[in-house]
């Protein structure tokens, strides 16, 4: 029997209009739809009226979960990995799947879309012909040692950072950036909210609101 394929589905990040036809084509035609949250993506299918199955499958599942895919790809059935936004993988679920497909010969097909990180970058106006993406900072331990990076950086540093420690980790950043550095924050991409802060540190921190709300990607060229 023939095995099912992996599709990695890029998912709009605010806008549902940002679903490519091809995404659209592949969430239709799979047999199962892995979602983050099946609620969260049961927006997405119902606003394009697919109604293919949907599977969670998140940070927490566990390697049962992963079994559970397996299963259906080993039996023919084709999988979609959606997460709740952009591209699955990119800070998002994924990469256990993936090995666990690879091992077992699972053809695995990228559908490309939005990812917060590229269309933060695209028009931020700062160098990307190079850059270097962190992921989330760490939270408590290794902030010190990812702060002195950023600052050696050659290269337009990237990350994603939520709404309630923006603030402090640009303060804490200040620390460790020269003054001439350049900051760009870009809040609630695609979205009614959509904005950019440009500026070095403290002139982006003068920006942006004391209780930021929202989604946010954070850009610096040392
Ligand atoms: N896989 C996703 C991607 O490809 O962009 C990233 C998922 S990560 C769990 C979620 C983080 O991405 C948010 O906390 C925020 O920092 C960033 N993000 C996602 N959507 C965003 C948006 N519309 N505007 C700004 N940042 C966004």
């Amino acid at each position: 029997m023939n095995k099912g394929k992996l599709y990695i589905v890029a998912t709009p990040i605010g806008n549902l209009a940002d679903l490519t036809f091809r995404a659209k084509e592949i969430l239709e035609s799979t047999d199962l739809v892995a979602c983050e949250d099946t609620r969260h993506t049961g927006i997405l299918l119902s606003h394009y009226k697919i109604d293919t199955p949907k599977l969670s499958f998140h940070s927490h599942s566990g390697q049962a979960k992963v079994d559970k895919i397996m299963v259906y790809l080993q039996g023919g059935k084709d999988v979609a990995l959606v997460s709740d936004a952009g591209t699955p993988g990119i800070s998002d679920p994924g990469y256990v799947l993936i090995q666990a497909a690879l091992e077992t010969g699972i053809e695995i097909i990228p559908i490309p879309g939005p990812s917060a990180v590229i269309t933060a970058l695209c028009a931020s106006g700062l160098p990307t012909d190079k850059f270097l993406y962190l992921g989330f900072l760490p939270v408590k331990k290794g902030r010190q040692t990812i702060f002195k990076k950023i600052a050696e950086s050659e290269y337009t540093v990237v990350f994603y950072e939520s709404p309630h420690r923006l603030r402090k980790t640009l303060e804490q950043l200040s620390e460790f950036l020269s003054v001439n550095a350049r900051v760009v924050v870009a809040k609630e991409l695609t979205k009614f909210y959509e904005n950019y802060y440009r500026g070095t540190l403290s002139e982006v921190l003068a920006k942006i609101p004391e209780k930021p709300k929202g989604e946010y990607v954070v850009m610096v060229i040392p």
